[in-house]
């Protein structure tokens, strides 16, 4: 069996990624996971958005939001590393003031990485979320929340920069296209996120 992520945790150890092959690259199904949710799906993860070493935006075209390390346990106590979709949501307050734009508080299709970031040689354990929105402003110290729902690959190492950049794009894809059936649609008004949200 392969062990969750909070095992390797535990162990204070990182583990090896596999390298990404040009196999892999080839056969990559554009759709992931089951017609419906199956468990341990949907989790709920939720935390303040951190800075992180400010990479996903300025390296890889691919911001990601990073959550908090105690918010990432509901998942890494259940599931492996690797790469997930889903939806989150962007607290519009910060410090007790509204300055997200409307536009931007809706709840976002989103994909996932919990991972090492082996191409990065990373020591710790990180939850970061890339929304399928182009927002306005950072949001750095919001609230977030996330429903994971599926899962889209393991996490893989790369020998080039242009290979990651190449996977992120396609996992973006997959992501919409494993979100757009049926039976997911509906967890994008789960009662978890915040669909009343008041008027600028
Ligand atoms: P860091 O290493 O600090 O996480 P990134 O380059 O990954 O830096 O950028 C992440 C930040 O970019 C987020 O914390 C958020 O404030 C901002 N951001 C803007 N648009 C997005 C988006 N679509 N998805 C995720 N984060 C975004
Ligand atoms: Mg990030």
């Amino acid at each position: 069996m392969v062990e969750v992520a909070a095992q390797a945790v535990i162990k204070e150890e990182r583990p090896t990624a596999p390298m990404r092959t040009e196999t892999f690259r080839q056969t990559r199904p554009d759709i992931a996971g089951p017609d419906a949710p199956e468990l341990p799906f949907p989790i709920v993860l939720s935390g303040t958005v951190q800075y992180g070493f400010g990479r996903g935006g300025k390296d890889l075209g691919c911001p990601t939001a990073n959550l908090p390390d105690e918010s990432i346990t509901p998942m890494s106590s259940v599931t492996q590393t690797g790469v997930y979709y889903g939806y989150a949501q962007i607290s519009p307050e910060k410090n007790g003031q509204f300055v997200l734009s409307e536009k931007d508080r809706g709840v976002m299709p989103m994909v996932m990485s919990l991972g090492w970031n082996p191409f990065y040689k990373n020591e710790r354990l990180t939850a970061e979320i890339h929304l399928m929105h182009d927002f306005d402003s950072d949001f750095y110290g919001h609230e977030m929340k996330a429903l994971v729902l599926g899962y889209i690959r393991p996490e893989l190492d790369y020998t080039s920069r242009e290979g990651l950049v190449e996977d992120i794009e396609t996992d973006k894809r997959v992501a919409l296209k494993s979100l757009a059936r049926l039976a997911y649609e509906k967890f994008k008004s789960d009662p978890i996120f915040d669909t009343t949200q008041p008027k600028l």
